[in-house]
């Protein structure tokens, strides 16, 4: 019996593929302990006419959904006979981690996102991240990695993104989020790793795991879908706006419990805050407050835990400092 072979795995490469058409692969790029392949499923919709080719990205955490949906959502929407370039779609990158329902790569507890571009002959994260990366990164011009909150937490709408890069600031302002965080590369992270490679990429956060949400899929899609039109690559029928303009971040912080408690939260996600305002309480278990948080700086809340149980140290609020990294200081 002869089995498909992992090693070497190559690039997939738009080029090869027929024009005005869909195809969808499965890449052996990892092995199971009985030496049987992992599929990674990728699809190439190559248009009909000369284009980029755009990256689609979900799950390189394994349980952020919502980008598997998005991506879902625009493959079924786009005709290739009217698409220019190449749409690049990994829905599930992290293969190994959507099968055990978690966050981390199994073998060796990594989070993939602190690994890439990955290591021939490291842990099994690095070697994971190594394949996944040859496979799908080497013919991008642009990324769009979408991902969610973490367990136990939210987040409203938001897009990480160099914000001195002219093409990722583009893209991030496309997706019209509620909010734009700005971060260099260099974090290990698949979007530093792709941007390693001279492709212009973002990172989406598009709400909770462990779920597929409706509006966060929506809002996704149609910040595709306006990244898609400005890369003239392909025009939906309608284009919705949300109301505000995003919020840029300059930096953020996630702002922490010191004592251990019940926490009760008093503020929203998205709201902005003012220095000195109190965020949230600690309660014992017969309901006497125990301490109190404000806000270190004026911010605007990113992302915030929906976990009341804390111990000292736990997350509480990612507070967003914001302002635009172009502006020197910015405007906090
Ligand atoms: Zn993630």
């Amino acid at each position: 019996m002869s089995r498909p072979k992992r090693r070497g795995v190559s690039p997939v490469d738009p080029a090869s593929f027929p024009v005005a058409t869909r195809t969808d692969l499965r890449v052996a790029i990892y092995e199971d302990g009985l030496g049987n392949p992992l599929y990674c499923p990728i699809v190439v919709l190559r248009g009909a006419h000369p284009g980029p080719t755009l990256g689609l990205s979900a799950a390189v955490h394994g349980d952020e959904l919502n980008g598997i949906r998005i991506i879902h959502s625009l493959l079924g929407a786009i005709d290739p006979a009217t698409l220019h370039g190449t749409l690049l779609c990994a829905p599930i990158v992290n293969v190994p981690a959507f099968q055990a329902e978690q966050r981390r790569f199994p073998e060796d507890h990594r989070d993939l996102n602190t690994v890439f571009p990955g290591k021939t002959g490291g842990l099994p994260s690095e070697q994971y991240a190594r394949a996944f990366q040859t496979v799908f990164v080497e013919h991008l011009d642009y990324l769009v990695d979408i991902h969610t909150a973490s367990r136990g937490r939210i987040n409203t709408f938001y897009v990480r993104a160099d914000l001195t890069s002219p093409e990722a600031r583009e893209l991030a302002l496309l997706m019209h989020p509620t909010i734009v965080l700005h971060g260099k590369s260099g974090d290990g992270t698949l979007r530093s790793a792709a941007r390693g490679r001279g492709v212009h990429a973002i990172t989406v956060e598009a709400g909770n795991p462990e779920e597929f949400q409706g509006r966060m899929v929506d809002r996704g899609e149609q910040g595709v879908r306006r990244v898609l039109a400005a890369l003239e690559m392909w025009r939906g029928p309608s284009e919705k706006l949300p109301d505000a303009p995003p919020i840029l971040c300059r930096k953020s912080t996630w702002l922490r419990t010191r004592g251990g408690g019940l926490l009760v939260n008093e503020f929203r996600l998205g709201e902005s805050v003012e220095k000195k305002q109190r965020l949230a309480h600690l309660v014992d278990p017969y309901g006497h407050e125990l301490e109190s948080y404000t806000a270190p700086t004026d911010g605007v809340v990113i992302g915030m835990s929906r976990h009341p149980v804390a111990v000292p140290g736990t997350r509480f609020c990612h507070l967003g400092t914001p302002g635009d990294p172009l502006d020197g200081e910015g405007d906090a």
